[in-house]
Order: C-alpha cells, then structure tokens, then sequence
C-alpha cells in the first residue's frame, strides 16, 4: 500500500519535529542512497532495479527513537523498511512500497559488556562490537564477512560468516540472548524479549518487528592468528579443507578460492598469482597441524600474521566477497553466483565446476560440510534455473540469492507479524506468499551454517 503525497508530508513535519532537520530527508539523492542494497551482485534482481523507492528516510539515534519513529509512521499509515548498513545482497533492505526508510546507521551504541553478553543498538556496526568485546576480554560467536555492516542487519538479514565453523548460523539461538524489538504500534514502545520468545525476530528482515537493540552472547577472547597457504591446485586446496576446518580449537574461518578468483583478490604477497589460495584463521597451537596438512597436499605456507587487523582482513576476504572481486574484475562481463552446500562440493568438484558453463567455485569450511558461492558467465535466469536440479542431481544444496523473501520459519513469521504488524506496514513484500515464492527461495539439500 504506497502513502499518499499528504500522509509523507504530515510524517515529515512529525519526525522533524522529533529527530530535528537533520534525522530526515526528502531530498531526491537521499532517498535513492536509502533504497539500494547488495541486490547488484545478481544479474537476475539488477535486471529489475530500482524496485522501490524512499519516499522519506529518517536517522533515530537511539533505541528509544526508533520507537518514536516507527508509531510516528504507524500512525500516519506509512510502511517501515528498516536499514542497517545496506549490505544485504538479496533486496532485503529495498522498500517496494516505497514510504519510511528507517536508517540505523547513527543508532550505534554500545550499551553494555558484561560477563558473557554484550548490549548494542541497532546500527552498530560488527567491528565496533568486536573491538568492544575484546577489550573486555571477550569475543563475539561470529560476525559476516561484511564486517562494518550492523548488529540489527545482520541479525535480520545475515546468518553467519567468521566463527561459524564452531557456532553454526545467528539462527542457532546461542548467538542472541534477547532483544528490545518495535512492533507496527501507533504508540512508541520496546518489547524486551528474551531467550527463545527472541529467535522469531532473527533472519525475518524486520517483517515481524524491527530490533532497535540487541543483546548477543561473548564467549572468551582467544588471540587468533591469520594462515596464508597456496597450492598449485584447487584441487589440493579442497582436498584438506574440511580437515582444516576440524583441527581443534576450531578455526574462526577456512576461505578456498581457484586461481582464477584468487588472481582477482587484492594484491597480496600471501595470496600469489595463478596458485589456489587457502585462507584461514587459526588459533597459534593449530599452526603446526595445519602446515602439516598444507604441505601434505602439495601446497605451502605463504605467510602467518598476527593482530586483530590480520585477522580481519580475512575475513573480509570471505563468503560472498570473492565473488564480489570476481565480478569487478571483469567489468565488461556480467557474473551470477548460487549459494551451494555439501561434501559434494569436496568429493564431486568437477561435477560442480560443469552445473554451470564456466563455473567457479569459492568454498569455506563448516562442522559438517563446506558451504560456497558457486559462480558463472550469467546468459539467462532460466539457465540459472535449470543449474538447481543438476546441483540436487550430485548432493549439493542450494540456495538462490535472486530473490528477496524471508526464508527461514516463514510460517511462524507469518503468523507472529498477523499480530505485530497487523496492517502488514513492517518491510511490505517480503514475506512470500504461495504464488510469488520462486525456485531456490528456501534451502534445498545439505546445509550448514
Ligand atoms: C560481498 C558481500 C559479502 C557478504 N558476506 C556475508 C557473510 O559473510 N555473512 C552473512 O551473513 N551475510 C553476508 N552478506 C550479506 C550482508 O552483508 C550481511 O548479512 C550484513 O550483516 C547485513 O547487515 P546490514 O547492516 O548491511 O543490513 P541491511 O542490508 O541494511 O539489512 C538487511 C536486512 O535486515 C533488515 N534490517 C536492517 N536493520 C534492521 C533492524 N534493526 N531490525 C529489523 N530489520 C532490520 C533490512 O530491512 C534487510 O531486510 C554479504 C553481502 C555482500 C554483498
């Protein structure tokens, strides 16, 4: 349901008076800014770009004016697309409807470490977080490779990256204690929920209530070293990941790439042309089993850092990020990537590579098995289509990120957002129904993470 003219200029004068001048535009250019995500990175959503406009953008800065924000919008029927740092790479941030754009990014407090728990509003970003908890001598479980991107984006919108290897995705209900979430209210209030009444709210892209603070677990701070290896082969990178991935204490995160994605990644003396890269990060007793295992396979230690900075870095060489340097390395060429899973990406590596004409694969290690971006030469969607039953064909799992509808628990946000967002005003169109779910929405086949 798009507001009218009238309904965004009486919001307008409200959060003005609310947020001041500044925490609110109507401007041309901020509302664009406000309206894209990471969708760019699937030839398939770009095709269709823009799909929504802002027709208004405001800037709370604290939980408590996300609250005011949201009743403020509520009450003048405006729907509300909640916005952390943008990085979601489904459309998952974009309003199709238009109406209030909810930015987080000056909602970035750190509101409190304790023992084991830290408490931060919505916009924070991972890193800060971090940085908190190991001050405090602590850790968080994980955080996505997009590591400047939010606390409230990431629970909404992201499932895991550095640490889950051990901890599994931000859906596995270790990783958020509880939440102060906003419903589609006229009247400004935070919902405390804790424990299991907080886990409807994580990975539903704010449908069933926005986060406007979060409370998240810390276990103890380990000192982690960065592991740079290469190999002649992917081949031989692959044949000793998952063993890698099981060395004990867990390493944060194991990253493999070819040489053809690894020759894109930003120039490093650690990551040499025209060889596989493995990268990882390792607790410093670990080293040693993992050059073993490295050298058995045919490869060589290229270098091991040390440093919170080190270890960041790659990090942000991960999950969808090779891709992401696949595709800017080859401008002129239009690349589209299938989230993939299984020990078939392992033990049937070519088998995979053929699903698509000119595949290439970037994997990383899980607890179970590997999970990757499977990438390729984009000619159509249908032949993007068509790749997902020759995937389920060999046992791998596969997830379509050309698609922006919650697909985790949909049933259950269905029916908590019926009561939270009863006039459906929470980030409209994303909840999927029956006829508009396409192929790949939901996970098919083996998944970690
Ligand atoms: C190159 C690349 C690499 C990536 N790597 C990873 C990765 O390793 N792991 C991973 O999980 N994801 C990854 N992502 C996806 C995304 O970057 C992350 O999930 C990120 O944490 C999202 O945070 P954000 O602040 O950018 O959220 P946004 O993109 O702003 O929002 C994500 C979703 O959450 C909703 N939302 C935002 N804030 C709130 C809130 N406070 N309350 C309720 N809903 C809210 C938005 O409406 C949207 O639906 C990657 C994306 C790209 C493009």
């Amino acid at each position: 349901m798009t507001a009218s003219p009238e309904q965004i200029a009486a919001l307008a004068e409200e959060l003005v008076g609310l947020l001041g001048e500044r925490g609110v535009t109507t401007e041309l250019r901020g509302r664009e800014k406000a309206s894209v995500d990471g969708a760019k990175m699937s030839p398939i959503l770009a095709e269709q770009l823009p799909l929504g406009l802002a027709d208004i953008v405001a800037f709370p800065t604290s939980a408590e004016q996300i609250a005011e924000v949201v009743a403020a919008a509520v009450r003048h029927g405006v729907s509300v697309t909640p916005r952390g740092k943008g990085t979601g790479n489904y459309g998952q941030a974009i309003p199709l409807e238009g109406g209030l754009v909810l930015d987080m990014s000056k909602a970035r407090a750190v509101v409190e470490v304790g023992d084991g728990y830290l408490v931060a509003e919505a916009g924070t970003p991972m890193v800060t977080i971090e940085q908190a908890a190991r001050e405090a001598g602590q850790q968080i479980l994980m955080y996505p490779s997009t590591a400047q991107s939010s606390i409230g984006g990431f629970l909404s919108g992201g499932s895991g990256g550095t640490g889950s290897i051990k901890h599994g995705s931000n859906m596995s209900g270790d990783y958020v204690l509880a939440l102060d979430v906003v419903y589609a209210s006229p009247v400004a209030e935070l919902v405390h929920v804790e424990g299991e009444a907080a886990q409807p709210y994580v990975h539903t892209y704010g449908t069933a209530g926005i986060i406007a603070r979060a409370t998240i677990a810390l276990e103890p701070l380990q000192e982690w070293v960065g592991f740079y290896a290469s190999f002649p082969t992917f081949d031989d990178a692959t044949s000793v990941i998952r063993e890698i991935g099981w060395l004990s204490p867990t390493p944060r995160l194991v990253s493999a790439d070819l040489p053809r994605i690894a020759n894109a990644l930003p120039a490093d003396a650690a990551i040499p042309k025209d060889r596989a890269s493995l990268r990882a990060i390792l607790d410093p007793s670990t080293v040693e089993a993992a050059t073993a295992l490295v050298e058995g396979a045919g490869g060589r230690v290229e270098e091991v850092r040390e440093g919170p900075q080190a270890t960041v870095k790659i990090s942000m060489l991960s999950y969808n990020h090779p891709i992401e340097w696949l595709q800017k390395s080859v401008p002129d060429e239009t690349w589209f990537h299938v989230e993939v899973s299984g020990a078939a990406l392992v033990e049937r590596l070519d088998e995979v590579h053929e699903v698509y004409p000119g595949g290439l694969l970037h994997i990383e290690a899980q607890r179970d098995h590997p999970i990757g971006m499977l990438a390729a030469p984009y000619v159509s969607a249908e032949e993007v289509y068509a790749g997902y039953d020759r995937l389920a064909a060999i046992g791998v799992g596969y997830h379509s990120p050309h698609q922006w509808f919650v697909d985790h628990e949909v049933a259950r946000t269905k029916a908590l957002a019926a009561t939270t967002d009863p006039d459906g005003l929470l980030n409209p169109g994303k909840i999927p129904t029956g006829e508009t779910v396409p192929t790949g929405t939901k996970w098919v086949g083996p998944k970690s993470a």
